[in-house]
């Protein structure tokens, strides 16, 4: 048995790609699934090597993320732990400096910057980032950048499944020595824990896993919407900038814009209203990210997010908040601060907790609830390390129901044409106006912004 019916079919895939890039046979190759969610798909003839459970993040076949991470930071001097962040060293707040890291990044610009001094510095010869797969317009890809053009090229936020198994197949087969930073998600970084467990040669190859910090992923379903949002087909989209700056003076109401493959820029859709609400109820989503309890990339050596808080909701230019675990991820940062590349300071626990509030909500508090449901409906899922939560589940009964109602309402229409677009907004729309009322009436576990 492999991944296709012990993690795919159940509906616990993320779309990372490590299976289909490390399968032996080749006997996977990733595609989209009836919920347009990208999966693996089986091509070829499986030898049953059991391979694909041993490096997938869901399979449950697992060292799991708190061994992992203590195998990898439990002995770093002076480090800390908590069970909702993981390992830290130290914790930091701020942005870029130098050149445009800053106006080009998702946030602060800290990732991108991170990973050009990494390779300035030799310590690695090349960055594998998302970025656009060129053979396939509308989708992306991991890609090797070596030089800091290349991985300031590759700034921004991709929120919509990026595979890593075309780049990690080539890594191993190439005939040469170099190492490389990767840039994963949470789930893709464990994934690749446990294949470097498995294969030494990843371990030479991988020299420093750095995370985003991550609140769920869109699937495919999500960039066609934006696409025809933002006034472009589907099928004629080459590439969404999902972090287009904010239009008015509102940090999180940053928008998205697709482009055509001839080139034009489409409409900017701003997330607040319709693409928020998909995502708080579950619309949209890799069926995978709704049992997913890594909110901080726990097995990576250091951690990039946007800095939520209430002092930067005003400045649209952008501010990072940075995990590390590790001496060497820590001074990457102490230096740049003291060369003025960056401008950070150290900040508290308490700060990390409070900037991913609703993060945190979406993916340690309302999985409990989630995790009842699947259990209520007799379904068995990989263990996690938040217990499911029956209770949890009935204290927001309204709002699993509306999850229901609006996942229902939502799965009515393709969404390939303008005539679909304008069928799924009158489905959709009242569906704005509940959920206000939910939130002013305190019937939504998210706070009411009004
Ligand atoms: C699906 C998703 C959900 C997120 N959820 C949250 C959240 O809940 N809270 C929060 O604070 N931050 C979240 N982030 C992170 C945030 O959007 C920024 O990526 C982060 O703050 C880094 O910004 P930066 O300016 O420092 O990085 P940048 O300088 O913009 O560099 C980002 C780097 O990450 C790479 N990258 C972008 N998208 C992906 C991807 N999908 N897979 C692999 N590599 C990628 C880029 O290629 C680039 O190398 C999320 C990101 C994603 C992709
Ligand atoms: S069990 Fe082995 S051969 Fe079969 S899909 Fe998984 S990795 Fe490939
Ligand atoms: S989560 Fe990753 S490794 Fe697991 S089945 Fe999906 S693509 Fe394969
Ligand atoms: S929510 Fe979890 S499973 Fe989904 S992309 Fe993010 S880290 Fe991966």
């Amino acid at each position: 048995m492999g991944v296709i019916e012990r993690v795919v079919e159940p509906g616990f895939c993320s779309g990372c790609g490590l299976c289909a890039g490390l399968c032996p046979s080749e006997a996977l190759e990733m595609g989209l699934n009836s919920s347009k969610d990208v999966v693996p798909i089986l091509k070829g003839e499986c030898s049953e090597c059991g391979l694909c459970l041993d490096v997938c993040p869901f399979s449950g076949e697992d060292p799991g993320i708190d061994d992992t991470a203590e195998g990898l930071f439990g002995d770093v001097p002076g480090i800390s732990q908590n069970p909702v962040s993981g390992f830290y060293l130290s914790l930091w707040e701020g942005h870029v400096c130098r050149k445009d890291f800053r106006k080009r990044g998702a946030s602060g610009g800290m990732a991108s910057w991170f990973l050009t001094r990494i390779l300035e510095q030799g310590l690695v010869d090349a960055v594998l980032s998302a970025g656009p797969d060129e053979s396939r317009p509308g989708f992306w890809t991991f890609i090797k950048a070596k030089t800091p053009e290349d991985v300031i090229s590759q700034a921004g936020s991709v929120y919509h499944p990026v595979p890593i198994d075309a780049v990690i197949r080539e890594i191993l087969l190439e005939n040469s020595h170099d190492r490389y930073a990767v840039v994963a998600l949470p789930c893709l970084a464990y994934g690749l824990r446990k294949a470097m467990k498995r294969i030494p040669r990843l371990k030479e190859k991988v020299a420093m896993l750095v995370s985003l910090t991550c609140g769920l992923m869109p699937n495919r379903r999500y960039s066609e919407y934006i696409s025809l949002e933002s006034g472009i087909l589907p099928e004629d989209m080459s590439y969404i900038n999902f972090r287009y700056p904010p239009g008015e003076p509102d940090s999180s109401n940053y928008r998205h814009v697709a482009f055509s493959r001839k080139g034009e820029q489409g409409r900017p859709v701003p997330v607040k209203g319709l693409p928020d609400l998909l995502w708080r109820h579950e619309v949209f989503l890799q069926s995978g990210c709704l049992i997913c309890d890594d909110v901080f990339g726990e097995t990576a050596d250091a951690v990039f997010m946007d800095a939520w808080l209430p002092e930067y909701e005003r400045d649209t230019r952008g501010n990072s908040l940075v995990i590390c675990r590790t001496p060497l991820a820590e001074k990457m940062i102490r230096d740049g601060m003291e060369d003025g590349e960056c401008e950070v300071r150290e900040i508290v626990y308490e700060r990390l907790m409070q900037s991913q509030k609703e993060t945190l909500l979406v993916k340690r508090h309302l999985l409990a609830g989630r995790l009842a449901r699947l259990e209520g409906m007799g379904v068995s899922f990989p263990e996690r390390r938040v217990a499911a939560d029956r209770k949890v589940f009935q204290d927001n009964g309204k709002y699993f129901r509306f999850c229901e109602k609006l996942k229902a309402a939502a799965q009515q229409v393709e969404l390939e044409t303008f005539e679909d677009l304008e069928a799924f907004n009158r489905l959709i729309g009242s569906f704005l106006e509940e959920e206000n009322r939910m939130l002013v009436e305190g019937e939504s576990p998210f706070e009411s912004t009004e």
